[in-house]
């Protein structure tokens, strides 16, 4: 009945898990919930007074396609002071949120049939989002025993005369693993040898907790200027995710190529939302500074909190708000048996909402979202405790001791 191209396409699973979260609230449990993918911190003060500025001042029509001309300059002048990279207004264009930034980049250059590379654990959107366009997405998988780090070598030897793009992320949703640059440096090498596109989703790189060289921009645009896609989003930094705002940063000519898909779907954002943007990044980025530095906290400490069981492994995440431990250990052939099985009996047992890691590839593993208070952080990680101690196997518990 439907169209053929959505057989492909699964639903999202960490709206599902949200959506378990708010039936289980509505009915009247102590729900946790780790699920979220979104800041717990309200819009800073001075975003919100512009959006409720552009209201008063009727900024509430139709504006250009690509979106405002002064919101596009922020857009190159902060990619300028943070990256040292020139950027002219025809590259840059607004989107519906970094999710439409990525759709737009995958509906103008995916053919059926074409290959897409890219790494394991992922966000379930990019393969998913490229089966809609009838692509094949290639998963070079990462290893929690590196820090999931992308190997260059792994991405170039799935390479194959098929291979439209490669997209990357970095931070990683959901291992907050950091790409190198050097290995983004290979990748553009060999994807410019090849005429292949690469698309960096960036949607957190102002969530980075230590000062690391992450210059990914200027990488690209050194070996890979022609066939490079930047995918960005206020969401992230400024807590603005209900707001839609993300960007492209891409070639001329396709940018053009996106105007077109926007200007025959969605026109361009929400105009009050173009102001509200324009002021979360021509004004104080102290709020930035403020929400990372709590995230640090919480990170540190549920990570400390969770991997005091030995059953439990995690790698310290270098970006974006998620920790993705390892519960191997906590699994068995005749008790929890996987990663979706501990998430869901922790659910029913416990009320805490997590993200198996199967929603990302990676069985054996939970997403858990730090994006939320210290009190619930701490309430969480001592259910989640409770709960791995009543289903440890044997041996397990015994080397705890
Ligand atoms: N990329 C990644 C890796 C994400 O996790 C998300 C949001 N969960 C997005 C892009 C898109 O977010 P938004 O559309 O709100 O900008």
């Amino acid at each position: 009945m439907f169209a053929e191209r959505l057989a492909q396409v699964a639903p999202s699973a960490t709206l599902k898990v949200a959506a378990e979260a708010e039936r289980l609230r509505r009915a009247g449990y102590n729900v946790v919930d780790f699920s979220a993918g979104e800041p717990d911190f309200p819009t800073p003060e001075h975003v919100k007074a512009a959006g409720k500025a552009a209201i008063d001042a009727n900024f509430t029509r139709y504006t250009v396609v690509p979106g405002i001309p002064e919101l596009r300059e922020a857009i190159c002048k902060q990619y300028k002071s943070e990256y040292e990279v020139d950027i002219t207004l025809a590259e840059v264009l607004v989107t519906v949120g970094g999710k439409q930034a990525l759709f737009n980049a995958a509906m103008a250059l995916f053919n059926p049939g074409d290959e897409v590379i890219t790494h394991a654990p992922y966000w379930p959107t990019i393969p998913e989002q490229v089966k809609l366009m009838g692509a094949v997405p290639v998963i070079v998988q990462t290893s929690s025993a590196d820090g999931f780090a992308v190997h260059a070598d792994a991405i170039v030897k799935a390479i194959t005369p098929k291979t439209k793009a490669i997209i990357l992320n970095s931070p990683c949703n959901p291992t907050g693993a950091l790409i190198h640059e050097s290995q983004v440096e290979a990748i553009a090498q060999a994807a410019a040898a090849r005429g292949i596109w690469v698309i960096v989703d960036l949607c957190y790189e102002r969530l980075i907790y230590e000062p690391v060289p992450h210059n990914l921009p200027r990488v690209l645009f050194e070996h890979l200027r022609d066939r490079t896609v930047i995918c960005g989003s206020a969401s992230k930094a400024y807590a603005m995710t209900g707001w839609r705002c993300g960007w492209t940063i891409a070639p001329v000519e396709l940018t053009k190529a996106f105007n077109l898909i926007e200007g025959q779907t969605t026109s361009n954002i929400t105009s009050i939302t173009q102001k509200a943007a324009l002021a979360a990044l021509t004004g104080s980025q102290e709020p930035v500074e403020a929400m990372l530095n709590e995230y640090r906290h919480r990170r540190d400490n549920i990570h400390a909190w969770l991997t005091a069981n030995p059953g439990i492994t995690c790698v310290k995440p270098s970006g974006a708000f998620y920790l993705f431990p390892d519960i191997t250990g906590l699994l068995s052939p005749d008790g929890v048996k996987t990663s979706a099985d501990f998430a869901q009996q922790l659910l029913e047992k416990e009320h805490v909402v997590v993200t198996a890691g199967e929603a990302f590839d990676a069985p054996g593993y939970l997403r858990i979202s730090y994006a939320t208070s210290m009190e619930q952080l701490r309430e969480g990680a001592s259910r989640i405790l409770r709960f791995a101690e009543s289903i440890q196997p044997k041996a397990a518990t015994t080397a705890s001791h």
